[in-house]
């Protein structure tokens, strides 16, 4: 069987890849790993800064989650909710905005996940935080080029995004001019569209909100985006870390930790915790248990990328703009902020209903799915020196172990069933013989050529 599935998902790879196509968005830029400290100091977001202090003078320091909440997701003047960020011209450049080869590859794995499922007759996909709408993209463009694998299947696109801003961007890049605003009050779809093949898209703010039945999720730096609790050991037991006003600069703001037990610093942190500081991402853990429940009830599979830890970093809180390293507590609002996942933490709250692969390096889960092959393919049909050139450049990007390679991680929750060894056909008489493998869920196990 483990042949079988291996033949399988190299066939679906070999014919997604045999074509070439442009394979380089933009030429590697600065990521958010590699950013330099600012060079000057920038002009202060009144509007977000009056609004923060105005609420900590109303009810006293605020949690850092409720800090990054509002810096980033306000519904006025959060930051994801006016900018768009990602690119050269933003604050920071992701793996799907450096090649399509990413976005290809996840494309691959969501088909592979729904085959190994049986190949059910729905298939969501849905994704979380979707940025430009460029992995969702690619990932569309490979199951149109596996039509005739996925049949009279029924696919379409679910997208969680709470950035008014970014979703019309991504409508834009999906749908053209095929979307419009849906205004029913009762409805928690807040946009609709379709693309330019007819496949159905929808927005949604919230995961909850996204229909019930076979999916497959992916989140591509997402959770790292989320708004973290900080604790600090004290001679007193764990303490929440706060963020007040400046005694000294009433325009600027200060960390503080909190004088006594605060309700997150006696229930985030672990009984066991052996580390000085730590930072939880309790809704992180909450939506992870939300999709745990919907993969163990409707089926499917879910695929988290992301930078992170294995709950092993203290103080990893941190800002940036216009690719540079920024203050998480100047100008909040004109900043991304951004904190690596604990992957660990994920895993516990993803609870026993599921099963867990990962979190594996970056570069391990590309080279499995086929990275190498598919950069062969673009290279022999790709002539033009500086094209290659940056092809060369973003595949090192992605895979270099000194770049994206191994900062980040691929983590996946798959229904317990995914893992389990096939029933032994029904009559036959095979005592001896133990019942095939379980079939190996791709990009967590290296493709076989056999
Ligand atoms: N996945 C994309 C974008 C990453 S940036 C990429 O890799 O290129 C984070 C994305 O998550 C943005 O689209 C942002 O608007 C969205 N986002 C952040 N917090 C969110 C939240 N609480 N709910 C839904 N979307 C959120």
């Amino acid at each position: 069987m483990r042949v079988c599935f291996c033949v399988k998902t190299q066939l679906l790879i070999s014919r997604v890849f045999s074509r070439p196509s442009t394979a380089v968005r933009w030429r590697a830029a600065q990521t958010r790993l590699f950013c330099s400290p600012p060079t000057g100091e920038e002009k202060p977001q009144r509007s977000m800064l009056r609004h923060l202090t105005t609420k900590i003078k109303a009810t006293g320091p605020i949690p850092v989650a409720e800090y990054m909440r509002e810096v980033l997701t306000n519904p006025v003047t959060g930051y994801y909710v006016r900018n768009n960020m990602l690119g050269p011209d933003g604050d920071f450049i992701t793996s799907p905005e450096i090649s399509q080869i990413f976005g290809e590859l996840l494309g691959v794995w969501a088909v592979s996940e729904w085959m190994g499922a049986g190949r059910p007759k729905q298939l969501q996909l849905v994704e979380l935080g979707p940025g430009k709408g460029s992995l969702a993209s690619d990932v569309l463009r490979v199951l149109s080029q596996l039509r005739s694998v996925l049949g009279g299947a029924s696919v379409s696109l679910h997208l969680v995004e709470v950035s008014p801003a970014l979703s019309r961007l991504q409508a834009q890049n999906l749908t053209g001019s095929r979307s419009q605003e849906a205004h029913a009050e009762d409805e928690p779809v807040y946009r609709r569209g379709e693309t330019a093949a007819g496949l159905p898209v929808s927005w949604y703010r919230r995961l909850e909100d996204v229909p019930t039945g076979f999916s497959i999720f992916v989140a591509h730096e997402f959770f790292d985006a989320l708004p973290i609790h900080k604790f600090q050991r004290t001679q007193k037991g764990w303490r929440e870390v706060m963020v007040d006003i400046d005694p000294e600069k009433p325009d600027q703001l200060r960390f503080v930790v909190a004088p006594s037990p605060t309700l997150a610093s006696s229930t985030l942190v672990q009984a066991d915790e052996g580390r000085g500081h730590v930072e939880v991402c309790a809704e992180g853990g909450v939506i992870i248990q939300q999709l745990a429940r919907r993969i163990q009830e409707d089926g499917g599979a879910a695929l988290i990328a992301d930078y992170g830890h294995d709950g092993t970093k203290t103080d990893t809180f941190r800002g940036f703009k216009g690719h540079q390293l920024h203050d998480v507590l100047s100008s909040p609002g004109s900043a991304d902020l951004t904190a690596d996942v604990d992957f660990s933490f994920l895993r516990r709250s993803a609870g026993g209903g599921v099963a867990c692969l990962g979190p594996i390096p970056q570069r391990t889960f590309l080279k499995n799915m086929g990275i190498d092959s598919r950069m062969q393919v673009l290279l022999r049909n790709c002539s033009d020196a500086s094209a290659r050139q940056q092809l060369i450049a973003s595949y090192d990007m992605l895979t270099n172990p000194a770049k994206m390679g191994e900062r980040f991680h691929f983590f996946g929750l798959v229904h317990p069933r995914r893992l389990a060894r096939p029933p032994r056909p029904e009559g036959l008489k095979l005592e001896k013989k133990p019942s095939p493998a379980p079939l190996p869920v791709a990009g967590f196990t290296e493709l076989s050529f056999s």
